[in-house]
């Protein structure tokens, strides 16, 4: 039988899935992009709009955190001064990682395999939780403190505690204390 025919007759017999599959935010872009021209920018800007598309879940879980709400301009601000903040990539990608919580905490490990052990790995006695682990752990609780007294000797006033505005830059709810030095 000549090809042709057995082509013809295959694809007679043969039923295709009539449904086309529903693609992915990623692979609409990838189809929608016909330029052969600035592709890395065309990447990047879909990247930082898909960032402020998934952003809202992320705040949500921080002000449930932070026990405060802040305005979506200042989240937005937040982002964008995460990457401009710091010169090297590695201290742009750790911000990142802290802001859009992607860390995989112990607590969050424990979660997806059992055997591993929900307790934070600096103190070893509390459940590591995103809050812990960066903030509430006795252990990084004198990191900040030191941070704070430095902070406070260099404005020469009394700096408060702020876990908005010392992990992820957001301004400061419990402000500035007059001075006392
Ligand atoms: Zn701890």
């Amino acid at each position: 039988m000549h090809i042709f025919r057995l082509a013809t007759s295959f694809a007679q017999t043969l039923k295709l899935p009539q449904d086309t599959p529903q693609l992915g935010l990623m692979e609409e872009s990838i189809i929608r992009y016909t330029r052969t021209k600035g592709v890395i920018s065309y990447f990047y800007d879909y990247f930082l709009s898909y960032d402020s598309q998934n952003i809202d879940t992320v705040v949500e879980r921080w002000e449930k955190d932070l026990q405060s709400e802040y305005e979506k301009d200042i989240w937005n601000a937040c982002i964008q001064s995460s990457q401009s903040t710091f010169l090297f990539n590695v201290y742009k990608e750790m911000q990142y990682r802290i802001l859009h919580r992607r860390h995989e905490t112990p607590y969050f490990l424990n979660k997806i395999d059992s055997n591993r052990s929900p307790l934070c790995i600096k103190c070893k006695s509390e459940v590591g939780t995103y809050m812990h682990c960066f903030w509430e752990c006795s252990k990084i609780a004198e990191f900040w403190s030191h941070i704070l007294e430095e902070l406070s000797s260099v404005f020469k006033c009394k700096i408060c505690k702020d876990l908005g505005q010392f992990l992820l830059g957001l301004p400061s709810k419990t402000g500035v204390l007059d001075s006392e030095f």
